[in-house]
């Protein structure tokens, strides 16, 4: 059984005080994460030991961080390393998301090395991979993602591939309002799915969550969590709303 999970990604925003209260007001309400079901939280860089501190003891609730660095230690100004992030406990964090690979020119390459750090540090890497909305209209999507995935992942090997969570996310549904229909996440996934299995085999495959993200909301949720190739969502915008992101919890399936 896949594990089903609902990440939230806050992006830069919130003061450490409005980061608290959403945390507290998430944990306040009632949710459902089963077994095999996880509620992660991809916080900015000061808040990962608060939120570290709240989650505390609480039973598939996780907290990510939004990036890390490609190398072990040095000097590397700014960055932040995955021996640092294990050293307070993370054990998710976020790679290739399309505004750092837009913003930051973060190539698959780049993010390929930073997949193998996670990987030799136990973090797990929430590989995000999409299309720009011009791909999507020319229909060569398919193309565009298989790249993404060969040229960060494909070098793993089984096991290692087995400790990624994938995040399809086509950069035109990202904070637009635009989600893609349930049937196009469906289609994508199955694909990626498809891809994962040609290069790994069907059974490997089957054992990989992916997520999907772009405008993910309380009022799709359930929707786009119930197609069979759908692990869960990478949500951003309405994961800084308590009453939204408990309500996507609760629509894992
Ligand atoms: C994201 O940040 O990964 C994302 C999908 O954002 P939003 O849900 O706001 O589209």
């Amino acid at each position: 059984m896949r594990k089903q999970i609902a990440a939230a990604n806050w992006k830069m925003n919130l003061t450490l005080e409005q980061g608290e209260q959403l945390l507290d007001g998430i944990l306040s309400k009632p949710h459902s994460l089963k077994a095999d079901q996880q509620a992660v939280f991809a916080v900015p860089f000061p808040y990962l030991l608060m939120a570290q501190q709240k989650l505390a003891g609480k039973q598939n609730v996780f907290v990510a961080a939004q990036n890390c660095y490609s190398k072990k230690n040095g000097a590397y100004t700014g960055e932040v390393s995955v021996e640092m992030l294990q050293s307070i406990g993370i054990t998710y964090v976020v790679l290739g998301h399309s505004e750092r690979r837009e913003y930051f020119q973060e190539s698959n390459r780049l993010l390929a090395d930073k997949v193998n750090i996670c990987i030799d540090y136990s973090i797990t890497p929430i590989f995000c991979c999409g299309e720009p909305l011009e791909i999507r209209e020319a229909n060569t999507q398919n193309e565009y993602v298989a790249k993404q995935l060969e040229e960060s992942l494909y070098h793993l090997s089984a096991e290692q591939l087995q400790k990624i969570v994938i995040a399809y996310e086509p950069i035109w549904a990202i904070g637009t309002g635009k989600t893609a229909s349930s049937a196009q996440a469906q289609e994508m996934h199955a694909f990626i799915r498809t891809q994962l299995a040609g290069k790994y085999g069907a059974a490997i495959a089957d054992t990989i969550s992916i997520l999907y993200g772009g405008s993910v909301k309380a009022a799709n949720a359930v929707d786009i969590f119930s197609q069979a190739d759908v692990d869960g969502g990478l949500v951003g915008g309405a994961s800084l709303i308590v009453d939204e992101f408990v309500a996507i919890i609760n629509a894992l399936k």
